[in-house]
């Protein structure tokens, strides 16, 4: 698991208890959060992608209307996951974590410009905004990584298939969060 970074999508008010609210995203609050400490503490960077939508964005007109608005309480990370000082926050205004945002000049930037080479991922929707950001990290030549119990959709079938498609299709390692905190301290003796 070299040079890896967690990133966190779309863990905010509105996805877990707001206007788009995902009933299953709680069971998946404990993990992530005991992911990111364990990502702290390893001095692994921390990233959280962020939906932060204009009211006129193309997806908020034109398929899931008003949700994470930027600067609104709906747009903010769950205080359960709350950012510090030392992670990294990126907006986006669609699915993916990469389009037209600054998280690639971001990861190439981190160990001391060696640059991040595998993404950990985690948040919501394993088949939506997790898959468009896997793709865009695959274009990019990072390796994959998906958090399978610190991910969730909208149902169960959504899910699966999400992780399916990721494993297939990206060559994405599917992990549990346990499995992963594991192989973060080995890397680094921790
Ligand atoms: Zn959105």
């Amino acid at each position: 698991m070299e040079n890896a970074a967690v990133i966190i999508v779309d863990m905010l008010n509105d996805f877990v208890t707001g206007d788009l609210k995902c009933e299953r995203a709680k069971n998946i609050i404990p993990n992530l959060k005991k992911l990111i400490e364990a990502a702290r503490k390893q001095n692994v960077p921390v990233i959280y992608s962020n939906d932060a939508h204009y009211p006129h964005d193309f997806e908020v007109v034109h398929k899931w209307g008003r949700h994470a608005i930027k600067g609104t309480k709906g747009a903010e990370v769950i205080p359960e996951l709350k950012p510090t000082e030392k992670d990294f926050i990126v907006e986006k205004r669609t699915y993916s974590g990469f389009h037209e945002t600054g998280l690639d000049p971001l990861l190439r930037s981190l160990y001391n410009g060696e640059g991040v080479k595998t993404v950990i991922l985690g948040g919501l929707h394993t088949h939506i905004c997790v898959r468009h950001t896997a793709a865009d990290a695959f274009f990019r030549g990072y390796k994959i990584i998906i958090a399978k119990d610190g991910v969730e959709a909208f149902t169960q079938e959504d899910h699966e298939q999400g992780l399916k498609y990721l494993e297939y299709v990206y060559n994405a390692k599917i992990m549990t969060v346990d499995e992963i905190i594991k192989e973060l301290s080995a890397k680094t003796g921790g």
